[in-house]
Order: C-alpha cells, then sequence, then structure tokens
C-alpha cells in the first residue's frame, strides 16, 4: 500500500518521540523547562539531572497533596496553581503544583495513602492531551501498562491512591472532555480512588470558570471529609518574594527586560526554537485584505530563513504578543507602580516547588508587558482573593459581593468585558490599590500565551516565508466601557502600521512598546515558533479535495491552492480542487480575491470556487447553503476518496457542516441519515474527513 503523508507524519512522530524519551533529562531536558527559567538561571545542568520521581519529591519537599496539570493554553495550569493555593490555605494540605510532563508515573502504585494526587486536565483539539500530557495519557492509556512493583490490572496497583481530578473542554467538540473521562476510567480500573466527582468545565457554553467553582466546593468537603482535614480561616501565603533591587540598573545587563531566555538576553538567537526559546522572526511584508473601513484582516509574511525553523503546508505558527501600553500604563497606576516601573525586581519562589513564570532579576514593566496576560477576562475566585486587599471597607464590601454572587458578578464585570486593573479602576474611581502584593499579580493572571495561526502559504511555494491571515480583534459590547482590543492582532496591526510607515502607527492610542525589549526586535520583528498539525494534503496531488473555509479559515486552503496550482505548474496531475468561501460581501471582505484568479489560470477548471456572501442579498447566504447546491459532486468526489476539510468557527460552522455532509451523502446514496453520519464518522477516522478549528 501506498504510504501516504500522514502515515510518514506517524512515524516520524513515533521515531521523534522515542528518541525523545529515552534521551530526555539528558541533553533536552533545559527545553522541557516551560519558563526557560533553566536557561534564564543558567541552571541547566541542576535541571538537567532533577529527579522526575513524584514521591522523592513529596518526601522531599515536605508535601502531602500534588496537583498536577495538563495544559496548552495556560488555564488548566492556573486552575491547578489555584488549588494547590486553596488546599494549603483553607485546609492546611502541603500542596506544590507539577507538569505532567515532569514526572514519570510507573511509581504511583506506590503512592502513600495519606497523601493526594489532583490531576487537572485539558481536552485538545480532536479528544486529544494537551502536549504536555502526550506521555502520561499514553502510559495510563496503555494495554499493557506495568508499574514498578509488577502485577496485573486485575490487581488494582493503584489501590493506595487518592485522587482528585477535573477536565477543561469544550462542548462544541465531539470529544467533549475525553481526557478527564478516559484519565478517570483508567485511573478508577487500576484500583485507584476519586474523591468528589470527576469535574467537567465547559468553554463551549462559556461557563468554565462557574463549572470550576461550582464542581470544586463539594469536592473540598469529599476531600476534607476522606483525609480528616479540618477548614481553617484562609490567609494569603504570598507564593514569590519580589525583591526590590535599587542598586541596580534595569540597563545592566543581567536584567531581563522582556527578553524570555538567557540566549535572547545575550543577544544571541540560538535554535532549536519552541515554545521556550521563540525565533525573533522579521515581518517581511504586511497587508491589508480588507476593504471596510471598520475592520482589518492583515495579511503577514514571517522570515524564517536562517532560523532552523520548518514548516510544513497545514502548520501553525505561533505568536507571541506584547501587551498594549495603555494596559500596561493601566494596571501599574493601579497597583502603585507607576513610578517604580523600571525598578529591578527579583523574583523568587517562597516554595521551592514554586517556578516563576518567567526569568529574573526584571522589572514591573518587563513583567506585565511581556509576561503576563493582563487584559483577559476577570475570575470571580481572583476577585474574592483580592478584595482584602481593598483600599477601603466599602470598596472591599464591594468586592466581596462580586466574589460570591455569580449573578452580580456576570452583569458587572463578565457582561461588560472588563479586565483586572479596568475592574479595579471602575470600583476606585482610578485611585490605586497599593495593598495588593505583586506575588498576587504573578500568581492569580495566567502567563502570557502565544496565539496560534493557521499558516496561510506553502512550504513548497516558499520555504523560508509564512504567511498568516489573521483579524483583527476588537470586540465592542453596548454598554460596556471599554472596547476588547484583541491582544496579538492589535500589536499585529501596529507593526504593520508602522512597516507602512505611518506617522501615527497606532489609531487606538494601544501605544505597543513596537522595538521590544532593548530595541531587539526594531526593524518590524515578531517572536515566535511553530506548531506542527496533522491538518495535510493528501501526498498524491491527484486525489481531489473539497475545502470548506469561510472568513479566516480560509487560510490553510491558501496555502493548499498555492501549492496545488504551483504543482499544476510543474507538469503535475492536479486533482479536483473544490474550495467554499464565505464572508459578508464581495466588495469588503472577499479574502484573496484576486489572488484565487491567478491560481484558476494555474489550475484551470480543476480549481472551482463557491463563494457565499451573508450580507449581500435580501437572505443570508453561508458556506453551508452553497455546499448544498454542490452537493452531488461534493457525493461522487468522495466516493473518488477526495479529502475533506474544514477549517475557522469551531462553534457552530465546523459542527453543522459535519452534520450537513452527513445528511448530504444519505441523501445521494441513498441511505438512512444515521448511515451518513457513520460515514462521516469513519472518514474522520481514517484521516479522510480533517478539521482545523478554533
Ligand atoms: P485575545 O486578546 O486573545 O482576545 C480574544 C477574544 O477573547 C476577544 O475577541 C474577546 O472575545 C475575548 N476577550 C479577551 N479579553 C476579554 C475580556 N477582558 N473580557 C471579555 N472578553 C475578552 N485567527 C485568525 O485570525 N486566523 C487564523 O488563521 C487563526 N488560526 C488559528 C489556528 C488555531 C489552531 C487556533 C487555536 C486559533 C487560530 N486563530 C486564528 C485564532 C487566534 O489564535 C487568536 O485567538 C485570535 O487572533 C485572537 O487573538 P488576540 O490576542 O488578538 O485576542
Amino acid at each position: 500500500a501506498q504510504l501516504d503523508t500522514l502515515d510518514i507524519i506517524v512515524l516520524a512522530a513515533l521515531l521523534i518521540g522515542t528518541v525523545a524519551y529515552f534521551t530526555k533529562g539528558t541533553y533536552w531536558a533545559v527545553y522541557g523547562d516551560p519558563y526557560g527559567n533553566s536557561l534564564a538561571n543558567g541552571n541547566g545542568a541542576a535541571k538537567a539531572g532533577k529527579s522526575r520521581n513524584i514521591l522523592e519529591k513529596l518526601e522531599e519537599q515536605d508535601k502531602n497533596c500534588v496537583v498536577f496539570y495538563g495544559s496548552q493554553t495556560g488555564t488548566a495550569e492556573d486552575y491547578a496553581s489555584r488549588l494547590a493555593k486553596e488546599g494549603h490555605s483553607r485546609f492546611g494540605l502541603k500542596t506544590m503544583v507539577a507538569d505532567l510532563e515532569d514526572y514519570e508515573y510507573e511509581n504511583l502504585d506506590k503512592f502513600p495513602d495519606d497523601k493526594l494526587a489532583v490531576f487537572v486536565l485539558a481536552t485538545y483539539g480532536e479528544g486529544e492531551p494537551t502536549d504536555n500530557a502526550v506521555e502520561f495519557y499514553e502510559f495510563f492509556g496503555s494495554e499493557d501498562i506495568s508499574f514498578s512493583e509488577g502485577g496485573s490490572i486485575d490487581d488494582k496497583p493503584l489501590g493506595n491512591l487518592k485522587y482528585v481530578t477535573f477536565g477543561l473542554g469544550n462542548n462544541t467538540y465531539e470529544h467533549y472532555n475525553s481526557m478527564v473521562r478516559n484519565v478517570d476510567k483508567y485511573l478508577t480500573r487500576l484500583g485507584a480512588t476519586r474523591l468528589g466527582t470527576a469535574g467537567e468545565g465547559d468553554d463551549g457554553a462559556g461557563t468554565m470558570e462557574e463549572d470550576f467553582l461550582a464542581w470544586k466546593e463539594p469536592m473540598w468537603a469529599a476531600v476534607a471529609e476522606s483525609m480528616g482535614l479540618e477548614e481553617r480561616e484562609a490567609v494569603y501565603e504570598a507564593v514569590f518574594e519580589i525583591a526590590e533591587k535599587p542598586e541596580m540598573d534595569a540597563e545592566e545587563d543581567q536584567v531581563y527586560l522582556g527578553e524570555p531566555n538567557k540566549h535572547h538576553l545575550e543577544g544571541s538567537q540560538k535554535g532549536p526554537h519552541n515554545a521556550n526559546n521563540p525565533f525573533i522572526a522579521p515581518i517581511a511584508e504586511s497587508s491589508e485584505l480588507f476593504t471596510a473601513k471598520d475592520r482589518n484582516c492583515l495579511h503577514m509574511e514571517i522570515d524564517i530563513a536562517g532560523s532552523n525553523l520548518s514548516y510544513t503546508t497545514g502548520d501553525h505558527i505561533a505568536i507571541w504578543p506584547t501587551n498594549a501600553g495603555k494596559e500596561v500604563d493601566r494596571i501599574l497606576n493601579i497597583l502603585g507602580l507607576a513610578s517604580k516601573r523600571n525598578t529591578v525586581i527579583a523574583v523568587k519562589g517562597l516554595d521551592p516547588t514554586a517556578k516563576v513564570p518567567f526569568p529574573s532579576p526584571t522589572t514591573y514593566d518587563a513583567a506585565v508587558r511581556y509576561h503576563i496576560e493582563i487584559c483577559a477576562p476577570v475570575s470571580r475566585q481572583y476577585v474574592s482573593t483580592l478584595a482584602q486587599f481593598s483600599p477601603n471597607e466599602e470598596i472591599k464590601a464591594e468586592m466581596v459581593k462580586l466574589g460570591s454572587d455569580k449573578d452580580y458578578f456576570h452583569e458587572k464585570v463578565i457582561d461588560r468585558n472588563l479586565n483586572i486593573s479596568q475592574l479595579l479602576e471602575i470600583l476606585s474611581d482610578g485611585k490605586p490599590w497599593p495593598s495588593i502584593p505583586f506575588s498576587l499579580i504573578i500568581e492569580g493572571l495566567v502567563k502570557i500565551q502565544p496565539r496560534y495561526y493557521s499558516i496561510s502559504s506553502s512550504s513548497v511555494v516558499q520555504k523560508d516565508k509564512i504567511s498568516i491571515t489573521a483579524v483583527v480583534e476588537s470586540v465592542e459590547k453596548a454598554g460596556a466601557p471599554h472596547i476588547v482590543k484583541g491582544v496579538t492582532t492589535n500589536y499585529l496591526l501596529a507593526l504593520k502600521q508602522k512597516q507602512h510607515g505611518d506617522p501615527d502607527p497606532d489609531p487606538h492610542g494601544l501605544n505597543y512598546a513596537i522595538t521590544g525589549p532593548r530595541n531587539k526586535y526594531d526593524g518590524i520583528h515578531v517572536p515566535v515558533h511553530v506548531r506542527h498539525s496533522n491538518f495535510k494534503l493528501p501526498t498524491d496531488p491527484s486525489r481531489p479535495v473539497v475545502m470548506v473555509g469561510p472568513g479566516t479559515g480560509v487560510a490553510p486552503f491558501r496555502a493548499f491552492v498555492q501549492e496545488r496550482a504551483f504543482q499544476a505548474q510543474a507538469g503535475q496531475n492536479v486533482g479536483k480542487t473544490i474550495l467554499f468561501f464565505g464572508c459578508r460581501k464581495r466588495d469588503e471582505d472577499f479574502l484573496y480575491r484576486h489572488e484565487w484568479e491567478k491560481y484558476k489560470e494555474a489550475l484551470g477548471d480543476k480549481f472551482v470556487l463557491h463563494t457565499a456572501f451573508s450580507r449581500e442579498g435580501p437572505k443570508k447566504v453561508y458556506v453551508q447553503h452553497q455546499l448544498q447546491e454542490a452537493a452531488a459532486e461534493v457525493n461522487e468526489l468522495l466516493d473518488q476518496k477526495a479529502y475533506f476539510y474544514v477549517c475557522g468557527d469551531a462553534a457552530n460552522m465546523a459542527r453543522e457542516v459535519n452534520t450537513l455532509l452527513g445528511k448530504l451523502i444519505a441523501k445521494h446514496r441513498n441511505v438512512s441519515e444515521t448511515k451518513g453520519e457513520e460515514i462521516v464518522k469513519a472518514m474522520r477516522a481514517s484521516n479522510q474527513y480533517q478539521e482545523d478549528v478554533w
């Protein structure tokens, strides 16, 4: 049988995984450090030799509770640290947080019965584990799992293990919360005892935070009962020590002003580049794709030549943002730190298991500008914790009310799209809250996350330049005092304007530090790394493809069509290439309108573009309607083993297309709708149906 791209990718991944597994802890462990701390602090050797034995670690650090996290975007990690803190402050548990990737699990059969393991597990994409939980998931999912003491599954090897678990998922995906559901099943099968329910948070319904808060109270009651713990009055204890260094100057060589790690501080860009070590890439070109005046969509060409970064068509690029100066100023003002923004601070975990999420020494300004998500929606639990640091009793009462009344909180905070400093500013009429410890800002807010973009260029056509197609987020809500300006996309917009010599490079007054730490991003640069995906064209170009990508969902399909046009021009036999694209109006947001014509010239009648404009006629037309109209042809192509792709909006479009396809197949093949659904399911299982949705 022919080996297609996916097989090759799977084989390559297995090989890399195997090599990585056996070499882990030796030469590449420093890059496994999620915060780049080892690089930053120059203790790579110590890190490389560090123990992967959680039992030893618990013993050594005198802990009786470990909170493991499997996190992709930082939320699960945030929940893990919140549980660890709460377990300690309310119940006197001696807690530590642990990255699943940093430990081995073979010895969990020796986990003492007076200790507790907590698993906070996000499900990613199509029911997959997060990158840092892959090994853990494979270990527990394995049919021939074996532990240090030997014995079979029937001997219930985890009979001593008490655990708690919470999952973070999204109900718009088929495999909703499958990570926590499966892990819970595996652990129970192995004889472990769960305390409380296996919690499930739903990002799709927008109830993640409330699901978490509702789950944890009965969970704590069950833990307290089982472990004989008494609840005590929670007192805030800082996790980090912030030592101001007035004797140091921010310009000194060893002070991190936003540099992600030691290599960057020393001015060298040394690979491998990855999530802990981004490449500061030049933006070669940038342009505006919309003609509508009130909305922006950016096309950017990011130059990766000489970086050792590589991509293949269908991959994602991760972009590391810088917070808007306006929001940096706001939070520093509210904390009463504006005059000390450039004071050098050394940040250290007060407990040896607490990791500082950015390199130190640094400054207050650099910490909030480059390393902390200061603009994100506010968590109700965090408001409760902050209440004790209110500037007066009246504000404190309001904070307590917000923290304890779910509906009130939604009305006053969530529905008004406030970030934390906007909320504090409104409550205190702009007066500072100087009692808030800076440690609580680091602990309570998520560390900055890269945003992913589906690469919109073909690696065959332009291997050193990565294109992105990004719509600029600007969300305005009636009655809300602020417009939410997407962190990354507005930063990119500012970069584009600077590149085009705009005298006023920042129309929203967001005031970005465009030249980066120590001017290292000058000349229009942005920190990036590449994340490989399984969203791939068939290896054989003669195989037909059907693509559904409205809005920016068209990004990877521009890459696909670019590649197939190139192959056709090179004389290869390219199969039917059908694209369904939708937007509001032909003259406003029709992405790559003129480029498609060029591809049409190369591909001839092999390329068909179906367009749906939702705001042109009396009736709204979406890609789903176009797909319905072209159903006979699509069905025929699927019969010829066409690959079917969907990219873009996960919440509605992708789900609807999935259901619709089942119905169309049923109609055209004269089978029941249930059978049609089964056919689509089988197509997914064999990768004939692929999704890239967000
Ligand atoms: P953020 O600051 O992250 O804000 C995002 C949204 O969160 C806002 O619009 C708002 O609705 C909400 N929000 C933020 N702050 C608040 C607040 N304080 N209160 C209430 N709500 C708030 N996007 C593309 O344009 N093109 C692509 O090709 C693309 N590909 C992707 C591929 C993958 C695999 C994934 C996961 C995502 C992809 N995205 C793509 C989305 C992209 O990663 C970003 O999410 C998007 O660009 C917004 O980023 P941002 O930093 O500008 O906005």
